[in-house]
């Protein structure tokens, strides 16, 4: 493991749920935490937080993206955390939802890339973590088609950097968790109609008995970013669910 020790992160998705939970896991390992949302609100939430700094950043924008990159100036690690989970088999899966989630879940990682890894180049250093899930190529889940489809792009993306950049200094790995408590899940459950009928099953299909906490997820990401000997790889963190 590297000393992440003054290291700066920028997180996106940064104001809720594994994002946010991992602006606190990076500010303990020793990090500057650069951390980003589309939600100004919530981010207000981290003002006044120590080794944080708070950015509205809506990474559907390449512009924004670039812009807020070429603000920040060095970033060692980048966490790519924005994702949307849209729900529906492929027959119910319109063009809409399967390009917002291709815009979201996967191009949104690529803009930030492009913006972070030529810096990361120049210094041989950098650390990319990539949020995919195990709901992709990992293991077919029913209902997540445009969901698992763009999240197995990232594990794709995530390979292809490792193949292309791993001899220059660049670590690059992507995090696919299972289930993870957070406010989008509960929003879920809830339009489910039966909130706690659909936490009961969320649950039951997690071996180890339980959902994932999303401080376990942000403490495999730190790992990650400091793990001096991995790269190119998909790190399931699921309960057992794939087992
Ligand atoms: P969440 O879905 O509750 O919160 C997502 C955050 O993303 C919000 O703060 C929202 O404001 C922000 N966001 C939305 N659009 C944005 C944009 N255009 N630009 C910047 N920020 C934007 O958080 P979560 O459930 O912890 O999910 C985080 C990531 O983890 C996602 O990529 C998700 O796919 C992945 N994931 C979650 C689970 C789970 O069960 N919760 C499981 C596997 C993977």
């Amino acid at each position: 493991m590297s000393d992440l020790t003054g290291k700066i992160v920028l997180i996106t998705a940064a104001a809720q749920g594994i994002g946010r939970a991992s602006v606190e896991a990076f500010r303990k390992a020793g990090c500057t935490v650069i951390a980003t949302d589309i939600n100004a609100e919530k981010l207000e939430e981290l003002d006044g937080v120590p080794d944080v700094t708070t950015r509205v950043l809506n990474v559907l924008s390449a512009e924004a993206v670039a812009a807020a990159v070429a603000a920040i100036g060095r970033i060692d690690i980048l966490f790519n955390c924005a994702g949307v989970v849209h729900s529906g088999s492929v027959l119910e899966m319109s063009d809409n939802d399967l390009d917002f989630a291709w815009d979201l879940n996967l191009k949104a990682q690529i803009r930030t890339i492009q913006a972070v890894l030529p810096q990361m180049l120049e210094r041989r250093d950098g650390a990319i973590v990539n949020m995919a899930t195990v709901a992709s190529s990992v293991k077919g889940v029913p209902n997540r088609a445009a969901y698992s489809i763009s999240k197995a792009a990232v594990i794709g993306l995530t390979k292809s950097i490792a193949a292309d950049f791993t001899t220059q200094g660049i670590r690059v790995n992507a995090i696919c968790p299972g289930t993870v408590d957070s406010p989008s899940l509960h929003e879920r459950w809830h339009a489910t109609g039966d909130f706690e009928a659909a936490k009961k099953a969320f649950i039951a299909r997690q071996p180890i008995g339980r959902i994932a906490r999303p401080e376990e997820v942000a403490d495999l990401a730190v790992y990650l970013a400091g793990a001096t000997y991995t790269t190119g790889q998909i790190h399931v963190i699921d309960g057992g669910w794939t087992a």
